[in-house]
């Protein structure tokens, strides 16, 4: 098919050009929307922080996936974003960013996609994906969620105690059934194994029991942590995985599906990917499907947020005379910058430059001898709302301005928060700079 042609093309390109953003594209749409804005006589809201979503970079990073990783079909994690081609079967995990148009576009891609509530598998049934794409991945689940999957016919679901089997076999007796394991997270931005995972002396017994209250396991899952950083994990995961294949085995069970879960990040994709394929392939027969829950992967680098200066303090060195100041965005920790508190990310502020300046300026602070300071806030009264503790720009910035930030897409705004009567629904514009992803969204 043209997309099969499309995709073999764009894996080549990637291969030897590496996957770069085409930046003058999220650029020209920032300048945009930014210059249209009347600030003397804009309504309240009208000038609020956006987004600028590049749905071509979420195909691109779908091609480096199948390129590393041909075996794993990625489900999206809560809307992590999948995308197949062919008879690609990835699953995504929906949780990091449920972007409707994200969810559209993998599921467009023929991925799957990985759910942790009612909402999210909502909204992905309403996409109009099969409840077969689906896999319920919260091994604690609610009760009223789990007789919803079973009405939807959303069978696949994970586990990692006896308590939860005991309601399974009570609300969804024919759901089809992966055992969590827990893996070494230490490593890893966001720790999952403390909180989930059944630990390697405990499988035996949860095979036992679900054998003896007539469930079906199917498989087996794992996740090394979100934003995780050595890719040894992954290697002794799968081992610990084809362990509690052999047990389940040895009940009767036909294992016939291994979710290798999320924790891949952009920047170490390529090693993590190498050695999980390298694990696969010596502990798993081919007759294994195996699937993942990338979320962060596919959609951090496809979203950039402009977020616009509302009010400014100047300092004034005593002594020196040296004038640095404090910037206040309309958008802080309990907004899109929620990713700070909860993911442990530490964005980095960029001025966008609009007018006859060169806009989409490059960071400018050199070192901290360079420049002016600046500490940048965000606009509730809560002290801990600090986008950034000193930066520097070589130019004054003042109210109105506008800054940037790259890489925003996962984790940001779907844990953001209305407190002090913050809007927290703000603006996506969509761009994409891929014509495949342009083509599959009918965009122009
Ligand atoms: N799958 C599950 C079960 C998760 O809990 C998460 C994140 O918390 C994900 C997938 C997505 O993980 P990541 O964004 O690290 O790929």
């Amino acid at each position: 098919t043209s997309l099969d042609s499309y995709y073999d093309e764009k894996c080549s390109y990637i291969e030897h050009h590496g996957a770069n953003i085409p930046k003058h594209i999220i650029g020209a749409a920032l300048k945009k929307r930014v210059e249209s804005i009347d600030y003397e006589a804009c309504e309240p809201g009208d000038e609020d922080t956006f987004f600028v979503a590049d749905l071509g970079e979420v195909y691109r990073q779908h091609m480096r996936w199948k390129l590393n990783l041909p075996r794993v079909k990625p489900f999206y994690g809560e809307f992590c974003l999948s995308w197949g081609f062919s008879q690609a079967n990835v699953t995504s995990a929906v949780k990091c960013n449920p972007d409707a148009q994200v969810i559209r576009l993998l599921s467009e891609l023929g991925t799957g996609f990985d759910c942790a509530s009612k909402a999210e598998i909502e909204q992905v049934l309403k996409t109009g994906v099969d409840p077969s794409r689906i896999i319920y991945a919260q091994p604690c689940k609610t009760n009223s969620y789990v007789r919803y999957a079973a009405s939807q016919g959303v069978k696949q679901m994970t586990f990692d105690n006896a308590d939860e089997l005991y309601k399974v076999k009570k609300l969804f007796p024919g759901a089809e059934l992966f055992l969590r394991i827990s893996t070494d997270d230490s490593t890893s931005l966001c720790r999952l194994s403390l909180k989930f995972g059944a630990a390697m002396d405990s499988t035996n017994g949860l095979l036992s029991l679900a054998k003896e209250l007539g469930l079906n396991v199917v498989g087996v899952s794992f996740h090394v942590g979100s934003g995780a950083s050595d890719p040894n994990v992954f290697l002794k995961a799968v081992q610990d995985a084809r362990v509690v294949f052999n047990q389940a085995e040895s009940y009767g069970f036909h294992m016939r599906t291994l979710d290798v879960g999320g924790g891949f990040s952009s920047d170490t994709f390529e090693s993590m990917a190498a050695v999980l394929s390298d694990a696969l392939d010596e502990y798993m027969p081919s007759s294994v499907s195996i699937i993942g829950e990338p979320g962060r992967y596919y959609v951090s680098s496809a979203f950039t947020l402009a977020t616009h200066i509302i009010a400014r303090r100047t300092i004034e060195n005593p002594e020196t005379s040296e004038k640095s100041y404090m910037v206040y965005l309309n958008d802080g920790l309990y907004g899109n910058f929620s990713s700070i508190m909860f993911d442990h990310q530490n964005p980095v502020a960029q001025v966008l430059r609009t007018g006859n300046r060169t806009y989409f300026d490059t960071f400018a602070a050199r070192d901290s001898h360079h420049g002016i300071e600046y500490s940048i806030w965000g606009p509730t009264c809560d002290g801990i709302d600090r986008i950034a503790d000193s930066i520097r720009f070589d130019h004054t910035l003042d109210v109105g301005d506008w800054l940037y930030f790259e890489d925003m897409g996962a984790y940001t705004k779907c844990s953001a928060t209305r407190f002090n009567g913050f809007n927290d629904a703000h603006d996506v514009i969509y761009v994409a700079s891929e014509p495949g992803a342009r083509a599959l969204l009918g965009m122009k």
